[in-house]
């Protein structure tokens, strides 16, 4: 096994907070011998389980980078039980350009499992894989829906072959106390962060929180507090963690999305205006948008048709959209008998 070039300030043996970083050897145009610097914090204390939180994998995504940041400030090593590793912004140039993929072009959450030999982004993949993960017992990766897409905001999880993983990662997920929670399918290429972390049997969470470019108070309250509640439900943070019930909420629902029918893709390219609203119950066959021409206004916009019932879980936010595009996620309530 090629040992990883990425160097670490962090020592993950020692006890207490340390603010360092993860250095990953590069070369650009401006300067031929540089490092990609990604910030990294480790907050241990006594006997526990290790679990890593990471935030801004892609870059137009602030709510996780956020809720990251104030959790890694505000968490003194009293708080934890075992170890909290945080990466608040695994694609710092990213954030900054305030892009989905980094400014080479690369998608980390389609760089994983990654390579030591490879590009900067797999390169941290493969740190992530081969020195983060195994250290882990749980992983939570907050995603939103960036400039791209708008999600009601909820916890997912992959429907994991492995039963008892599954049944972990679904309490896991319920512990974010969001009012959604989302089981679903890769239509878009593998090579997700998640799935590496899955496949090496940690429990694991992510979530879809909001997004269209903007994030609301709401929003970051909701990260701030569902992260914390995982994080105790994870048994690394001190407290008992809290149950919807507990604070007078209803139920969740728990919407799946596995069946690619469920992801509508943009028969040709366009100006897309949505028919329907976020949380909206729909029935197949339905015209849940349109697809304008810009450029031939006697042209009859297209439909875009519902192939599945459900409820409107995402929809496109930036109305360009090119063939191919998603530009709506349909969920179906579903059980937890059903599933796991
Ligand atoms: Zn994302």
């Amino acid at each position: 096994m090629t040992d990883s070039p990425v160097i670490s300030t962090v020592d993950y043996d020692a006890p207490g907070r340390q603010f360092g970083r993860l250095q990953i050897p590069r070369s650009t145009n401006e300067s031929g011998w540089s490092n990609l610097v990604v910030p990294l914090v480790s907050i241990a204390n006594g006997r526990g389980p290790t679990v890593l939180v990471t935030g801004g994998v892609h870059g137009d995504e602030p709510e996780g980078q956020v809720a990251a940041l104030n959790l890694a400030r505000e968490t003194r090593p009293e708080d934890v039980r075992g170890r909290l590793i945080i990466i608040p912004c695994l694609s710092p140039e990213a954030s900054r350009a305030y892009t989905r993929l980094w400014p080479s072009g690369a998608n980390l959450n389609r760089s994983f499992p990654g390579s030591p030999a490879g590009t900067p982004d797999e390169v941290l993949a493969d740190y992530v894989t081969r020195v983060l993960f195994p250290l882990a017992a749980a992983v939570c990766d907050i995603h939103s829906g960036g400039r791209s897409m708008l999600c009601l905001p909820w916890s997912e999880i992959h429907l994991v072959e492995n039963r008892g993983q599954r049944a972990a990662m679904w309490n896991a997920m319920l512990a974010w106390n969001t009012d959604y929670h989302f089981v679903y399918i890769d239509i878009a290429g593998g090579g997700l962060l998640v799935g590496e972390a899955e496949r090496q049997g940690k429990i694991v969470v992510g979530t879809e929180l909001g997004g269209g470019g903007h994030v609301t108070a709401e929003t970051h309250g909701l990260a701030a507090r569902g992260l914390r509640n995982f994080l105790r439900h994870a048994g690394v943070l001190a407290g008992k963690a809290e149950t919807r019930a507990a604070l007078g909420l209803p139920e969740p629902v728990i919407l799946k999305a596995l069946d690619r029918d469920d992801y509508l893709l943009a028969p040709e390219s366009g100006l897309f205006e949505t028919r329907v609203a976020l949380g909206q119950t729909i029935e197949a066959g339905q015209a849940v948008g349109r697809l304008h021409f810009v450029e031939a206004p006697d042209r009859v916009p297209v439909d875009i048709i519902a192939q599945t019932s459900g409820i409107v879980c995402s929809v496109r936010a930036l109305a360009p959209t090119q063939q191919g595009d998603c530009v709506m996620v349909i969920g179906q309530v579903c059980r937890r008998e059903e599933l796991v």
